[in-house]
């Protein structure tokens, strides 16, 4: 069943994880964000792909969610000695991953084929697509007025109100061919339990993407998205206070809303079984089910669940 993922980090790689290990090799394309995407000491760190990239290749750190398992710290340390900003902290191995990405970006090759190559260095049996080549960046108003994505996610650690979001380059950003043409072969698509409103909806928000995704659905590949709010809370980062800020309300409810129109089938937790009905009336399946997925099998688990609810309506 060839599947295609929509992915931030933490909630899309553990999804993803889980649809790699359910799926035959090869089967699994993930859409990764490049909102976040940022340029440390001079190379180019796209943190939602690398996140998947890691957690795909089995060598993502358990602990923190994100970098490499036994990171070790020396470049960073040099860094800040010789005086650059060290509050991004990226570790040796993980900076292997920023240089030749970076390395071969410079040497002309696009986003996406740096990335593929170095997904296939790793072993990673899936794609991993960034959602366009072309620079798009996050930033979030907040009291501070404008910030860069970054700068509120890790330096700020999201403790500013975020009170507008804008993907800047987003309306000049061209969805690249493997991205149309992997949703074009798609027998389902799926969006990932990431945050709805930075890594979720600057993928949307390149042009022909939704549209693809669209006349997917339309010649009946159906699409599922599991909620990232569960009880009320985002399991981790700043999901649930967003969702509050920009006025939409902080449940699986408020979530299936924005994907309202374009899900088939929405999969909510068991501890949110009573808002099944109120996701059901806005034109969609519930499949309630236990999405905590820590560990790998809650991964596969999850994944196997909504694969089978979308074949049911395939
Ligand atoms: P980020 O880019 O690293 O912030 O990660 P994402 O945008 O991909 O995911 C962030 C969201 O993932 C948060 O809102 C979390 O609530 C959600 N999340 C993380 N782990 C899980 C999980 O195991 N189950 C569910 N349902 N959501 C999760
Ligand atoms: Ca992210």
């Amino acid at each position: 069943m060839r599947v295609v993922a929509l992915a931030g980090g933490v909630g899309g790689a553990r999804l993803a994880e889980g649809l790699q290990a359910a799926l035959p090799p090869g089967d699994l394309t993930v859409v990764a964000n490049t909102g976040d995407d940022t340029e440390r000491h001079g190379l180019l760190v796209c943190p939602d792909h690398d996140t998947v990239l890691y957690t795909l290749a089995g060598i993502a750190d358990p602990v923190q969610g994100w970098g490499i398992a036994g990171e070790s710290w020396a470049v960073m340390e040099r860094l800040g000695v010789l005086g650059e900003e060290t509050w991004f902290r990226l570790g040796d191995r993980d900076m292997a991953t920023h240089i030749v990405r970076t390395a071969r970006l410079r040497a002309g090759a696009r986003l996406t084929d740096a990335s593929l190559a170095i997904q296939a260095a790793l072993g990673v049996p899936s794609r991993i697509l960034p959602m366009t080549d072309d620079a798009v960046r996050t930033r979030v108003l907040t009291d501070e007025g404008w910030l860069e994505f970054q700068d509120y996610f890790v330096r700020l650690r999201q403790l500013p109100e975020v009170r507008a979001v804008r993907f800047d380059g987003v309306d000049v950003a061209e969805p690249t061919p493997e991205v149309l043409d992997a949703v074009d072969a798609a027998e389902v698509v799926v969006l990932c339990p990431s945050n709805p409103i930075v890594s979720v909806a600057p993928i949307l928000a390149i042009r022909g993407i939704r549209d693809a995704i669209r006349a997917a659905r339309g010649r009946g590949a159906p699409v599922a998205a599991v909620s990232p709010i569960v009880g009320g809370k985002a399991l981790k980062g700043p999901a649930d206070r967003m969702l509050a800020s920009l006025g939409h309300e902080v449940s699986a409810v408020g979530v299936a809303r924005l994907y309202a129109g374009m899900v088939d089938v929405f999969v909510l937790d068991a501890e949110d079984a009573a808002l099944a009905p109120d996701v059901e009336a806005l034109g969609m399946r519930a499949l309630v089910t236990d999405t905590i997925m820590t560990d790998g099998d809650a991964r596969v688990r999850v994944a196997r669940e909504t694969l089978a609810a979308l074949a049911a309506i395939a």
